[in-house]
């Protein structure tokens, strides 16, 4: 018999279900498979960066930051800003650092959407917008984007926008496709959002991940758009230290403002050595971002080469550390019986794409999504085991 206790979660909590990809590291634990689920480095993050959280605390850094965040990793926050994507903050009234790029996400979203208003999102999407888009009242509306290159329609956007439109959300690196947002792409949103008058919410937070030579921009750094964005990045992904949960949200004073205010409600601070470690990944030299690309690079090698040899079909990421693929020809039901199929029986753990879609699209069962962010002798055990894998 169910507990009587059911009754008790919201109409709100009702309206999500729980993550996908938590439940798929969780059958992988089960089935003792490779995970190529979850989006985390199973390798140590850089020396330096371990000896500057103990450091931290020696140094009793042990107490609440300032809520919107220590004052050193502001300062090193703006001068990473300036250097690498042209954007000018003032780290006293412009930088809120929140509990990773998933609080400064929702922090802006609580902060800047009222209910009923809508939240242009490019489809397919990180999974987390849809909840944040609930938890903050706003309708979310999905623009598509299309295969084989994840384009998007740009008369389709256009028609999107309307006046009850409050913003669009942007990722560039883009999970689970790969896709680089190109400078054309971002001028046409720009224009969009300049006239009317709309937000980008630009999670950027795979800026370092990029292939073959691609270029990186953040679109607050187009002409018009500084007092129209919110530039969301985190620690998580360039420096490999998923769980120390420091992430950040910069906008101009008049957007920061509320976002401090929801922020530091929902959460006071993020953790405060943690942050304070965070100067030292923030201010890393040059050498350790074209190493991370160079060491990114090789994984995606590796991924693909595997990927070819099972015959899997995929689209070329040009940047993060996912291999979105279409898995129609294998004969399974749809994207969840094959995700089933290969944890339980091949022993290889992947997202199933449905989970990156809105309700009705035609092509949400059609994918699966494979995480490279793996030491060598992970992706080579997953490399083993898939090639048992056949049609049915
Ligand atoms: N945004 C995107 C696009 C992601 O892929 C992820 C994690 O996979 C996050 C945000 C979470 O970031 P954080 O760890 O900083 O909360």
């Amino acid at each position: 018999m169910q507990s009587q206790a059911i009754k008790f979660a919201s109409a709100r909590a009702n309206l999500f279900q729980e993550s996908v990809i938590r439940e798929m590291s969780r059958l992988a634990a089960q089935h003792k498979a490779v995970n190529l689920a979850q989006g985390l480095p199973d390798f140590p993050c850089p020396p330096e960066l371990k000896e500057a959280v103990t450091r931290a605390t020696l140094d009793n850094v042990n107490q609440y930051a300032i809520t919107w965040g220590d004052k050193f990793l502001r300062q090193a926050i703006a001068e990473k800003a300036a250097r690498f994507n042209g954007i000018k903050a003032d780290p006293e009234t412009d930088i809120t650092v929140c509990c990773g790029a998933t609080e400064a996400m929702v922090a802006t979203m609580m902060a800047l959407v009222d209910p009923q208003e809508e939240v242009i999102v490019f489809e397919p999407f990180y999974e987390n917008y849809g909840p944040d888009a609930i938890l903050s009242g706003a309708v979310p509306r999905y623009v598509r984007m299309n295969p084989p290159d994840w384009s998007f329609d740009e008369q389709e956007l256009a028609r999107a926008f309307n006046d009850k439109t409050r913003a669009i959300i942007i990722n560039t690196p883009h999970n689970p496709t790969g896709k680089v947002f190109s400078r054309e792409e971002l001028n046409v949103i720009a224009g969009l959002c300049q006239k009317w008058g709309v937000l980008a919410l630009t999670d950027e937070i795979y800026e370092h991940i990029l292939y073959d030579g691609r270029e990186h921009i953040s679109i607050a750094s187009l002409p018009g758009m500084e007092d129209l964005s919110v530039t969301i990045n985190s620690l998580s992904k360039t420096y490999s230290v998923t769980g120390w949960r420091v992430g950040w949200a910069i906008a101009r004073p008049e957007l920061t403002l509320p976002i401090r205010k929801v922020h530091d409600f929902l959460t006071v601070g993020a953790p405060a050595p943690l942050q304070r470690a965070g100067v030292t990944a923030v201010n890393m030299p040059q050498s350790y971002y074209d190493e991370l690309k160079r060491e990114y690079e090789e994984r995606r090698r590796y991924m693909l080469e595997t990927l070819e040899q099972i015959g899997i079909e995929y689209y070329m990421p040009q940047g993060a550390y996912y291999a979105f693929c279409d898995i129609s020809k294998f004969g399974h039901k749809n994207d969840l019986a094959f995700t089933k199929y290969l944890v339980k029986d091949i022993g290889v753990a992947v997202v199933p794409g449905g989970s990156f879609f809105g309700a009705d699209n035609p092509l949400k069962h059609k994918y699966v999504r494979f995480c490279f962010s793996r030491q060598d002798e992970t992706l080579k055990a997953a490399r083993a085991r898939l090639q048992d894998l056949k049609p049915l």
